[in-house]
């Protein structure tokens, strides 16, 4: 996909220019945000503390008291419930615990079957929760179809194909010729699809996320927003317990749970693996049945384009086309801020590929566009561990798709507190950490020259240079 004129043409600055900057999913006036829980105000004392309310914190807690119904668990959330990846991220809930069948052949060969099969009953777990639950978050199982544009890409889908079929997913994957992906979605840019018709589900994931904050509280978690813990530190004189301390108060605790995402980690440790990354989402007004019909996707596939530098799109309940990706910016240092999540150039570029997928949309204005924090990590899946001789424990590094593998990063925290060996903290993906990043300079400077080199793969029928193909050899690498 060129950038030609991107930014230029009259009609991206048309169909940007009404688009309000808040992400959609936190925008609707049919599901208002819940009223904010307390902040924490003096001291108290719990079992279980987790701190982050995103969908790893969630789950953390909700399936903390399922299992104990008695523990008492607090969290700790430093803003809102869901306001950062949890309630801005494109909606894609996937089975893959390893970003992807390619990614985890590459990291975990051995254990890839293990961790797909697992991976399977976590979505229909999430599945299962969302029902009992009653969460009204627009879950709908229709699967996945990565697209190829380009013949290069085309040649990886049936290499993932193939994998697939040896690991025995191969029943809910569909090879499709150009004909075929054109049928299911109307793109000319299309040369061949791979639909994986099980692996992953769509779904609102603001209203999931509040729908899990909803259980939390029912079952008894004590919540607390606007609570931005500072420091978690040993209490004096009390052997085993833990202090975490908040502008407004303290908690006292036997067990944390890290559940932090991409932000400034309260482990020290944590920096070297993490790499806060901004990815950028456009939505555009709900289509007219005309329109929808232009384009087919009937069967309302969440869809992604299969270059090193990715978009990924999806139909939202109200008909409305949600597009992502491409862009994958690191600001120096590692800064987050809310400045970061407006990227005017970002927005053109999507625009203007969006337009040129579907031409026969134009004319369609969009109606949100936001970025938002990815907390990467070198092998591009979650990793875990524990501090305080197992009294604390952390999941990060979703790099992306952490919507369904966060409950599953939830359980692993909750073993791993547990501090007996289970299937889970047995794995080599929980036993092994993701190969740590250089300090800065180098960091940035690492991460502009393999932006750039993704860059010239993707133009160059994928053809990766010299660095990256270092990068492979060392484990390390970046992806948006
Ligand atoms: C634009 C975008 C698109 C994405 N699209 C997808 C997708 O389609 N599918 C997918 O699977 N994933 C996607 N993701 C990633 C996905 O959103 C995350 O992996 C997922 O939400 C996991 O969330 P989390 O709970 O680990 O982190 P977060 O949602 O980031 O939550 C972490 C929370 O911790 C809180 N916190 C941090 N430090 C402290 C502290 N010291 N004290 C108190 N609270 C603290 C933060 O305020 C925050 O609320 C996307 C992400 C972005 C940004």
């Amino acid at each position: 996909m060129t950038d030609a004129g991107v930014g230029r043409r009259p009609e991206i600055a048309r169909a940007l220019a009404g688009a309000r900057t808040v992400p959609y999913w936190l925008d609707q006036s049919d599901a208002p945000r819940p009223e904010a829980q307390p902040s924490l105000t003096g001291r108290t004392i719990a079992e279980l503390a987790v701190v982050g309310g995103g969908f790893t914190g969630l789950w953390t807690a909700l399936q903390a008291k399922e299992a104990d119904p008695g523990r008492d668990v607090v969290l700790l959330e430093g803003r809102r419930v869901a306001w950062a990846g949890t309630g801005r991220n494109g909606g894609f809930c996937a089975a893959s615990l390893t970003h992807g069948l390619a990614n985890g052949h590459e990291r975990f060969p051995a254990e890839l079957g293990e961790l797909e099969s697992l991976g399977r009953r976590n979505l229909d777990d999430i599945a299962e929760t969302i029902a009992r639950y009653q969460i009204d978050c627009d879950f709908v199982r229709s699967g996945e179809l990565a697209v190829a544009t380009q013949p290069w890409q085309a040649e990886s889908l049936r290499e993932t194909a193939a994998l697939g079929a040896r690991l025995g997913s191969s029943s809910s994957l569909r090879l499709l010729t150009a004909d075929a992906v054109r049928a299911e979605i109307n793109s000319p840019g299309y040369l061949a699809g791979l639909w994986d018709t099980a692996g992953c589900a769509t779904v609102d994931p603001a209203r999931l996320a509040w729908g899990l904050r909803r259980a939390c509280l029912d079952a008894g978690v004590r919540i607390y927003e606007h609570t931005p813990v500072l420091a978690v530190s040993e209490e004096a004189g009390k052997s085993g317990r833990i202090a975490l301390t908040a502008p407004g108060g303290q908690v006292s605790v036997r067990r944390v749970a890290l559940a932090t995402g991409a932000f400034s980690p309260l482990l020290r440790r944590l920096r070297y693996y993490l790499l806060p990354v901004y990815d950028y989402v456009l939505v555009t007004e709900p289509l007219t049945a005309v329109q929808l019909a232009s384009v087919g996707w009937r069967r309302r596939q969440g869809v992604g384009d299969s270059a090193n530098q990715f978009h990924y799109y999806r139909l939202t309940a109200d008909n409305r086309i949600l597009w992502g990706g491409y862009d994958a910016i690191y600001y120096y240092g590692g800064a987050t801020s809310a400045g970061h999540d407006q990227r005017p150039a970002t927005f053109d570029r999507l625009a203007s590929h969006f337009f040129a997928t579907f031409p026969q949309l134009e004319g369609v204005s969009f109606s949100h566009k936001w970025g938002g924090v990815i907390d990467t990590c070198s092998r591009f899946c979650a990793f875990f561990g524990t501090a305080r001789a197992g009294r604390i424990a952390y999941a990060a590094g979703y790099t992306g798709l952490g919507v369904g593998a966060s409950r599953f990063g939830a359980r692993v925290l909750l073993d791993l507190l547990g501090g007996e060996p289970t299937e889970l903290t047995e794995l080599e993906m929980v036993r092994t950490k993701p190969v740590p990043f250089p300090p800065e300079p180098l960091r940035f400077a690492g991460v502009q020259l393999t932006r750039w080199s993704l860059a010239r793969a993707d133009e160059r029928e994928g053809r990766r240079n010299l660095w990256l193909r270092a990068l492979d050899r060392a484990g390390l690498g970046f992806d948006s």
